[in-house]
C-alpha cells in the first residue's frame, strides 16, 4: 500500500487548514461487480479504504473532512440500506472533527432524502441539501445539492420529481432513462442518475457568493455532480452545469469546484482560472490499494495530496 502520491508539502510552507477528502465509497456487503462499462467495483473493500483513510486523517490531525457523496451502492439489498448507511456513517464519526457530507445518487437509491438527510446530518430546509461553511474566516465551502431538481429520492408527487421526469421526456428519447443512446456530446449528461440545481438554490447560490465577495473570502464549490466538461465525462455532468457556472463566473471568488460520481477521476481549468478537480472512486480500487486524499489551503494555493489510486495535484489561485 503506497502512501503520499506525488507532490510533497509545499516548500515546507505552514498550511492554513487541511482538510480530508474522499468520493464513491459505494459500499455494499456483496461480492465484487462490475460498471456498466466493465469497470470492476469492489463493495466491500470500499469500506477499508474508508477505514485506512479515517485512520490516516487522524494521524494527521485534519480539521474536517468532506465526503463527496454515493456512500453506499445502488445494488445493496434494500432490506440492508439503513444498516449500511448507518454503518459507514459510523466509520466516518471515528475521524475526530467535523464530516461534511452531500447526497448522491446511490444514497438516494437506498433511501429517500427524507431519511437520508438527519443520517448524514446534513443542515436541511424543506428536504433541501445545500448548505455553506467557513473553516477559516478566508475561506468559505459551499456545498451544492445536484439532485435538488431529481427523479430520485423525492416523493413521487413532489414537484421536483414531476419536473425532472418532464425535463428527461423533453432531452432523453430512450425509454430507459439512464441511457445515453443517440444522445450526442454534451447532451449525454441527459440521465436519470444525474439532476440539476433549481432556481431557489440558485438564488441561494448568488447571495453566498455576493456574501462571501463583500467578506473577501475564497470560495471552494463542493457537488457531488462535475461542473467543468474538461474535468469529467459528459454523462456525469449536473444537468445545467452552465447555468451554476455562469452564476459562478459572474463572481471572482471562486477559485475550485470538487465533485465526485464520475469514478475515474479528473483535473482541468476552465477559461475564467477556476480550477476542477473530480476524485477517483474509492469503490475502485483493488484490495489493498486506496483512493482518499488530503487537501492544504494556502493563501495562494490548494495542494491535494492523494494516496495511491488517487492523484495528486496542486491548483495555484489565480487572485
Ligand atoms: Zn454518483
Amino acid at each position: 500500500m503506497g502512501y503520499s502520491n506525488g507532490i510533497v508539502s509545499a516548500q515546507g510552507k505552514q498550511p492554513l487548514v487541511s482538510f480530508g477528502v474522499i468520493s464513491d465509497v459505494q459500499y455494499a456487503d456483496i461480492p465484487d461487480g462490475r460498471s456498466f462499462l466493465g469497470v470492476p467495483r469492489y463493495y466491500r473493500h470500499s469500506l477499508l479504504v474508508l477505514q485506512r483513510a479515517v485512520q490516516s486523517w487522524n494521524e494527521q490531525k485534519l480539521k474536517f473532512v468532506i465526503n463527496f457523496g454515493d456512500i453506499v451502492d445502488g445494488l445493496c439489498p434494500k432490506a440492508q440500506s439503513l444498516t449500511a448507511i448507518k454503518k459507514i456513517v459510523n466509520e466516518f464519526s471515528i475521524f475526530d472533527g467535523p464530516v461534511y457530507h452531500m447526497i448522491g445518487n446511490h444514497c438516494l437509491y437506498n433511501l429517500p432524502r427524507a431519511e437520508l438527510l438527519p443520517l448524514l446530518n446534513i443542515p436541511s430546509h424543506d428536504g433541501h441539501a445545500y448548505y455553506d461553511f467557513s473553516p477559516i474566516p478566508e475561506f468559505r465551502f459551499v456545498v451544492l445539492d445536484g439532485y435538488d431538481i431529481s427523479a430520485i429520492g423525492w416523493p413521487k408527487d413532489h414537484p421536483n420529481t414531476i419536473k425532472a421526469l418532464k425535463f428527461l421526456e423533453e432531452k432523453n428519447p430512450n425509454s430507459n432513462k439512464n441511457s445515453p443512446n443517440g444522445l450526442v456530446g454534451l447532451e449525454r449528461r441527459f440521465l436519470k442518475f444525474n439532476g440539476a440545481v433549481g432556481k431557489e438554490q440558485m438564488g441561494w447560490l448568488d447571495c453566498v457568493l455576493h456574501d462571501a465577495t463583500t467578506l473577501n473570502q475564497t470560495v471552494v464549490i463542493c457537488c457531488h455532480l462535475p461542473l467543468d466538461p474538461c474535468a469529467s465525462s459528459s454523462e456525469s455532468l449536473l444537468w445545467n452545469y452552465d447555468e451554476v457556472m455562469d452564476l459562478i463566473h459572474r463572481y471572482n471568488c471562486v477559485k475550485v469546484c470538487l465533485a465526485g460520481h464520475a469514478h475515474k477521476g479528473g483535473y482541468a481549468v476552465d477559461s475564467y482560472g477556476v480550477h476542477h478537480r473530480v476524485f477517483e472512486a474509492a469503490l475502485e480500487c483493488p484490495p489493498g490499494t486506496n483512493a482518499f486524499g488530503h487537501i492544504d489551503i494556502f493563501h495562494d494555493s490548494l495542494l491535494l495530496s492523494g494516496t495511491d489510486r488517487m492523484e495528486s495535484q496542486e491548483m495555484v489561485l489565480n487572485c
